[in-house]
């Protein structure tokens, strides 16, 4: 079983130029709650992600970090489509920033739908694009995987990378695209960043062995899965099959979420002609 986690204070200044605002939405995949983060060593700030909708302990938490520090927000950054970071931008435009005109900055999804800002409209932006505030200097580094539009921010000043949910402090995190996230991992390890911090959970002050263990992980379950197919490749298998033999010590209960995460790493063997799938089986490709 996974070790509590930390308790994280609502507000934290966690650096000359990052306060933490906890979205005061804690529970299951959201950990502690979303990490928003106010950016900046001036009045005016860049906010990183919102939280979910319509959390009113949340809206006065900002509220209160604001006025107390006589400052307002330039701008909102949203690090990708999900509830948990996009669904608070229209709570936080009408009762805390009473403006549905500042710019709202994110990447474009792929395919499906954006969340419905109504009012508000999305700015939407590129690969390297660069954000400025008083004291910094963020840069925008397409990170494709947990979601098809997420987006890091790197902070020139700091060595430093918002890490969204592609990195997530003290657990590992959900995959849409495990092609993707492998190697979105290794831009940020390229990045070579000195702190991490990331959209759920404490911050990541050794980012390296973070990361080099998220890739271990990986690697380790995608070995089980090659062997399993090569101890048996006469025949192709059910991802369940192969869940029930990988994953002996995990309760049967956990077998479907399981499952998805074997069939990510069956999707990217495919994308790397190690195997094929017929009828929804599984076996290893056989060498041309
Ligand atoms: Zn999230």
């Amino acid at each position: 079983m996974a070790t509590a986690l930390p308790k994280l204070a609502l507000v934290e200044q966690i650096s000359q130029r990052v306060m933490r605002v906890l979205g005061c939405n804690p529970g299951g995949l959201r950990l502690q709650g979303t990490n928003t983060y106010l950016v900046g060593t001036g009045k005016r700030k860049i906010l990183i992600d919102t939280g979910d909708p319509e959390i009113p302990e949340y809206t006065q938490l900002l509220k209160t970090v604001l006025d107390s520090h006589n400052a307002s927000v330039q701008e909102i950054i949203i690090t990708h489509f999900h509830v948990d970071h996009v669904g608070g931008v229209p709570s936080v435009c009408r009762d805390v920033l009473k403006t549905t005109s500042l710019p709202v900055s994110k990447m474009h999804r792929v395919e499906g739908p954006e969340f419905d800002l109504r009012d508000i409209k999305y700015s939407f932006v590129d690969h390297h694009h660069t954000f400025k505030t008083d004291g910094v200097t963020l840069r925008a580094h397409f990170n494709p995987g947990h979601s098809d539009d997420h987006m890091i921010l790197y902070m020139e000043e700091e060595n430093a990378v918002f890490s969204g949910d592609t990195i997530l402090g003290g657990r590992t995190t959900t995959v849409e695209n495990l092609s993707q996230y492998m190697k979105s991992l290794q831009d940020i390890l390229d990045l070579k960043p000195a702190v991490i911090y990331p959209a759920h959970g404490a911050v990541i002050n050794d980012p390296a062995s973070t990361i080099n263990y998220y890739i271990t992980h990986r690697q380790e379950r995608e070995k089980q899965i090659t062997q399993f197919l090569t101890d048996r490749k006469t025949e192709a298998h059910a991802v369940m099959t192969i869940v029930k033999h990988i994953y002996v010590d995990v309760p049967e209960d956990l077998h479907k979420s399981a499952a998805k995460n074997v069939h990510q790493h069956l999707l990217k063997l495919k994308d790397e002609d190690i195997v094929e799938c017929f009828d929804n089986k599984w076996k290893l490709r056989e060498a041309s």
